[in-house]
């Protein structure tokens, strides 16, 4: 018998949100980035053609939310072509299961995610004693199981192509998890960074709930491998990018997302690295 989908035993609303949930933002005619709770979600695609693709999905029980967004922006019953995610953590997978009963579309992700995203592995569990404040010290809560999507969830292809964004390519960018991705699209340099480095210092609940700006690395208290979230920064870096929409906090564009980034691959053991917690060294 098939397997059914499931999410890990662990899995929970986690109670914690931001003056930006519930908000939308157009980026550009066909890069529409949503915010839920405390973590973005992207729908690439435009309006006009009706054709389109959603990149992560929000926090757990967000699925009707997210649906809502969608029909608003695309119309009653419209549904994407895909969901791509940027790595399987349970706040961009927290609707997936919903969203791909509803929809019925398959799930893309870096084939060094799919052990978490086919009940295979848990993640490490989160540093409650990494340097940082409060929502670092509640990382215990967060769901770490894998789900499991069974059939549904896809490898991306090899070469770097983007199933039905054509004019994007997907660049492993490892460090905060085995097989997280970016998403870069080359004419008008889009960078969806998902977790490789973030615009909000998102281990501190105040600066969450603001979204005060600010550039950082990764959320540090689920990030396990510094060395290798250095380098991919420093890929997302050299592309150049003229505007990011990271995984959390507010997109970030021109001078001051240049700025920002030379500056964190320059002082990225200042920045990002925690002074203290169990996957430091
Ligand atoms: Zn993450
Ligand atoms: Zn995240």
């Amino acid at each position: 018998m098939d397997r059914e989908k499931n999410y890990g035993s662990d899995y929970m609303f986690i109670p914690a949100t931001s003056v930006r949930s519930g908000v939308g933002v157009e980026i550009r005619p066909d890069l529409f980035c949503y915010t839920v709770q405390i973590v973005n979600l992207c729908l690439v695609g435009s309006p006009a053609t009706g054709e389109f693709v959603i990149v992560d999905t929000g926090m757990p029980k967000s699925a009707n939310d997210i649906i809502a967004v969608t029909e608003d922006r695309f119309g009653p019953k419209s549904r994407p072509k895909a969901i791509l995610l940027t790595h399987g953590h349970f706040d961009h997978v927290g609707a997936v299961i919903e969203l791909v009963n509803h929809w019925d579309v398959p799930v893309y992700a870096h084939p060094l995610e799919l052990p978490f995203l086919t009940g295979r592995q848990s993640y490490p569990e989160p540093d409650p004693t990494v340097e940082g404040g409060m929502v670092a010290k509640m990382s215990p809560l967060f769901p770490i199981e894998p789900i499991d999507l069974t059939n549904h969830v896809h490898m991306l292809p090899s070469d770097g192509t983007v199933p039905h964004l054509p004019d994007f390519k997907w660049i492993h960018t490892p460090g905060h998890s085995p097989g997280h991705i970016s998403l870069f699209r080359e004419k008008d340099r889009v960078l969806l960074a998902g977790d490789a480095f973030v615009t909000v210092k998102q281990e501190y609940l105040y600066k969450v709930l603001t979204q005060e700006q600010e550039i950082s690395g990764p959320p540090r208290y689920l990030t396990t491998d510094w060395q290798a979230s250095k380098e991919s920064v420093a890929i997302l870096e050299a592309l150049k990018p003229a505007v990011a929409v990271t995984g959390h906090g507010l997109p970030m564009s021109g001078e001051l997302l240049a700025a920002s980034l030379s500056k964190l691959v320059r002082e990225f053991d200042q920045i990002a690295v925690p002074d203290y917690g169990k996957y430091v060294n």
